[in-house]
């Protein structure tokens, strides 16, 4: 199993107006995707055994495989055959999430899990490449390519968070993505206004309303997010409660559309 992106197949595949923008998304990602693998450094991240591109072959066809994935929940989902590449799990057909497109590398386990934890608490922004590689393969594979209009922003952290940690680890993702799909992004225009604290211990109903004035488009930032597709980028995606609150808030400054992109979904219990 492979999850390089075969660029110049897809090119191919698709005859017409878009091809050129194919074309060019192709290549931005196999140059990103080459640069990677030289900084990798020659140790892969999950069994550290010799490898020159950060993740083994090995440990790439054991843990980043591609699953056919519901568009809406991103949960592991095998359409059939004749519907389109985005199809939608029974549950999200009949009550949609806010966003458009719900677009994930991997399930959340491991080594996923722990990668994540040292990127998130313990300062290892050098996993960053290795995250997003699955999901930077599966937005290549998908039909739909990011066009150039995509504007990137990650689910931010509230201030006080953000002290304690130093950096916010969806912005260090989406940084890099939207480097590596040549899209624009902007670190300061989604703004938490509060610290929502966890949410896995609440209820649906007081997960929402305890979500609910948590964001903000900035002022500064509305000419760019009114009238824009946006890709908002987080590094788990679990209840979706956060992910919803904030693409609300973006469709409510006058976004065209949100899609989600997240590194890992956890899967059902
Ligand atoms: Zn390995
Ligand atoms: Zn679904």
């Amino acid at each position: 199993m492979t999850w390089q992106p075969d660029g110049d197949a897809m090119a191919r595949r698709d005859a017409g107006p878009s091809a050129r923008i194919a074309r060019r998304f192709a290549s931005a990602a196999r140059a990103t995707l080459a640069g990677w693998r030289r900084r990798a450094g020659g140790r892969c991240a999950v069994c550290r055994g010799w490898c020159d591109d950060g993740l083994c072959a090995c440990c790439a066809a054991r843990f980043a495989f591609a699953h056919a994935r519901c568009g809406g929940c991103a949960l592991p989902f095998s359409p059939h055959p004749d519907e389109a590449f985005d199809a939608r799990c029974g549950r999200c057909r009949r009550a949609p999430p806010a966003w458009s497109r719900a677009v994930a590398g991997v399930d959340y386990g491991y080594p996923w899990d722990r990668l994540l934890t040292s990127f998130k608490f313990h300062q290892r922004l050098d996993q960053v490449d290795v995250l997003l590689r699955p999901l930077l393969a599966r937005l290549h594979e998908s039909r739909e390519t990011p066009a150039t209009h995509v504007r990137v922003v990650a689910v931010p952290l509230a201030r006080e968070r953000l002290r304690e940690r130093g950096y916010n680890q969806s912005w260090e993702l989406a940084r890099r993505l939207a480097r590596a799909l040549e899209l624009e992004a902007r670190a300061d225009a989604l703004f938490r206004v509060r610290d929502t604290g966890h949410q896995l211990g609440l209820q649906r109903a007081a997960r929402a309303a305890n979500l609910r004035g948590a964001f903000v488009v900035t002022p500064r930032h509305a000419a760019w997010v009114r009238g824009a597709s946006i890709a908002l980028v987080d590094d788990v995606l679990t209840t979706g409660a956060t992910a919803q609150a904030a693409t609300r808030t973006l469709l409510a400054a006058g976004a065209r559309d949100v899609q989600v992109w997240v590194v890992a979904r956890t899967p059902e219990s």
